[in-house]
């Protein structure tokens, strides 16, 4: 009998059980996550400390995580989650499981007393619960501990912290098993009832999938059942007990598929086949065989893996177009790594929804653990809110708030930084892989457009990479317009008519002249492009000119023979205008001689100053 201490938890505590325990049904998966994120800070801990002091790495030779379920006879049962991180001395499991020392925490508290039971499940997802989250899905638990060796620390001891959830005190005692772990923590849960499908395999592969398959660098292994076909007359040999021997990492790396098989429980069969038989034996599996994408050197991530890794997180089985994979500091000291992918689609919904951007998938990881895919007010602007996006912030706290996380700026400064990343691989993608960019362009052209007006910090990467038809050509940029320039031409050319087919405005009157002189003249058709043009204004310092106004110049005109000529017209049709005058009445502001028209003989302009009939359509249109 080992002599049991018994020690009231802090009142916090008590607080903090009695909400998990009565808090929703629905949220309680949070717990593998919270221990498995323990875990892991538990070895991220040893392995920084071994960097000083190698002899806290003896007790037990891998860093890893194993989860096993044990089921009872009796409908109970039991999830063991042991880590061989740094561990915890007696003091500290009474300090750290006892006491709450977590900052926010009586922010939460508050919160989660005055609010209903809804509103405490959305605490849970805003702040974790850290270890008492195991309490969701037990009645007891118990948790044996024996801390690395260090100098402080020559002989640790492996001690037991135990609890059950109705009780406001918890007992802290020598583990009678004796130093068993070598090193580490081993937590077991002694299921709820209720709580049973948490010792099914598949339930525990889909959570860790789903929330930490790279929740942590160290390897997680599970224990399960294969059948196997095994020759009869080894039915005696592996019918006796073999000691459970922890996963080795080492093995695993030697046969990545071949699991290790570690012990035969039960001969399933036995008379029907006389040569073989099957028996059920029990292998550790690793979850999590490779560290998570977006921390591996981008060198050594295939393009199917990035593809893969798309598909699988954000739900979507198109390949996406482009990619970028980078690592970073967002200035106020959050360094990160992420991988933002450009979908080879626009959703539906992206062109009739608000103003707002509304980003719902980048991911924010803090240590590789999923935090939240809700930016908050920090969204991205509309343009680029189709971005799906992982990203891992390494010095945030794991449980950070929303709260929290705005006040840090972190938010603010990653909607910058993914902004203007997403802008340069586009950019990139057009210099280095033209072929590439069209297939781009086709899905995102007016996205370009509409990001050159709402967002002036990425104006010009944006505006530099929408394309336009013209009378030349099916595509230009900006950049190739003004190369193809003429000597002396002041303006970038344009005509707008929305909805018009490009191979019908190139016909127009307005452009006659022009095309004849050999000007590029862009066509734009859709009520982007005049918005576009108008809050642009300029490119590389050249203003835009909209051929269907009056007073228009082309740049290669010799004032004086023009006027020469135009002279010589109004005396030679002067009889002509003023009756045309006479005829239109009211319907125009005056009748000029032109000498901007080759094949037609007369077009309806508008005045310099006036609106083109394109935006006085878009008006009526508006009003009526
Ligand atoms: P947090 O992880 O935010 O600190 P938790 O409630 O999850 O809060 O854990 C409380 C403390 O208990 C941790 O800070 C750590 O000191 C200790 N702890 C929990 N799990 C482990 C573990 N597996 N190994 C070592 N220490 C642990
Ligand atoms: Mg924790």
């Amino acid at each position: 009998d080992v002599p049991k201490q018994k020690f009231d938890y802090q009142s916090d505590v008590t607080r903090l059980r009695k909400i998990v325990i009565n808090s929703l049904y629905s949220h309680r998966d949070v717990f593998l996550r919270e221990l498995i994120s323990n875990a892991n800070d538990a070895l991220e801990k040893l392995r920084l400390t071994s960097l000083t002091d190698k002899q806290v790495l003896s007790g037990a030779e891998h860093l890893n995580i194993s989860i096993k379920a044990i089921p009872d006879k009796d409908g109970f049962g039991q999830l063991v989650i042991t880590d061989t991180g740094i561990g915890m001395t007696p003091e500290e499991l009474t300090k750290n499981l006892g006491t709450l020392a977590k900052s926010g925490t009586s922010e939460f508290l508050a919160k989660a007393e005055n609010s209903d039971a809804t509103g405490t499940g959305n605490l849970i997802g805003a702040f974790g619960l850290g270890f008492y989250s195991s309490f969701l899905v037990a009645d007891h638990v118990r948790v044996a501990s024996i801390a690395a060796k260090s100098e402080k620390n020559p002989n640790p001891q492996q001690y037991m912290f135990s609890s059950s959830a109705d009780e406001s005190s918890f007992e802290i005692y020598p583990d009678p098993r004796g130093n068993v772990l070598g090193r580490g923590t081993e937590i077991t849960l002694f299921l709820k009832p209720d709580a049973l499908e948490y010792l099914s395999t598949e339930k525990l592969e889909e959570l860790i999938h789903k929330h930490s398959s790279f929740a942590s660098t160290f390897p997680i292994y599970l224990l399960t059942q294969k059948s196997i076909e095994v020759p009869d007359e080894d039915a005696e040999k592996t019918e006796t007990e073999a000691p459970i021997p922890s996963p080795s990492p080492e093995s695993d790396e030697t046969d990545e598929d071949e699991a290790i098989v570690e012990e035969t429980i039960e001969e399933v069969k036995k008379e029907e086949e006389p040569k073989t038989k099957t028996v059920a034996v029990d292998e550790w599996v690793q979850l999590n065989k490779q560290p998570p994408i977006w921390m591996r050197d981008p060198k050594t991530v295939t393009d199917e893996e990035y593809e893969l890794f798309y598909q699988v997180t954000f739900k979507d089985n198109t390949k996406p177009l482009a990619w970028y994979h980078f690592s970073g500091d967002s200035g106020s000291g959050v360094s990160f790594r992420a991988i933002i992918y450009v979908p080879s689609f626009v959703p539906e919904s992206y062109w009739q929804a608000g103003i707002q951007g509304d980003a719902k998938d980048v991911r924010l990881m803090v240590k590789r653990v999923f935090i939240t895919n809700d930016l908050g007010e920090d969204a991205l602007p509309k343009w680029a809110s189709w971005v799906k996006a992982v990203v891992d912030a390494e010095d945030l706290p794991l449980n950070v708030s929303r709260e929290t996380l705005q006040s840090t700026k972190f938010l603010k400064q990653l909607k910058t930084i993914i902004t203007k990343r997403l802008a340069q691989i586009l950019g990139r993608v057009q210099e280095e892989e033209p072929e590439k960019f069209k297939e781009i362009s086709a899905v995102y052209n007016n996205v370009f457009k509409l990001g050159a007006v709402e967002d002036s910090k990425s104006r010009e990467k944006l505006a530099a990479l929408a394309r336009f038809s013209t009378n030349q050509r099916n595509s230009t940029s900006l950049d190739e317009y003004l190369e193809n320039r003429k000597q002396g031409q002041k303006h970038i050319f344009y005509l707008a008519d929305m909805g018009k087919d490009t191979a019908v405005l190139a016909k127009s009157v307005f452009i006659e002249k022009l095309h004849a002189r050999g000007y590029e003249v862009l066509l734009l058709n859709d009520p982007l492009d005049e918005i576009f043009v108008q809050n642009i204004k300029k490119w590389k310092a050249v203003p835009f000119q909209d051929v269907a106004k009056a007073g228009l110049k082309f740049g290669d005109e010799s004032p004086e023979e023009e006027k020469a000529e135009l002279e010589s017209f109004a005396e030679q049709f002067k009889p002509l205008l003023t009756w045309l005058k006479k005829e239109a009445g009211e319907l125009v502001r005056d009748v000029i001689i032109s000498n901007r028209l080759v094949l037609s003989s007369c077009a309806i302009v508008a005045d310099a100053h006036g609106y083109t009939a394109n935006v006085e359509k878009l008006m009526s249109s508006n009003t009526s």
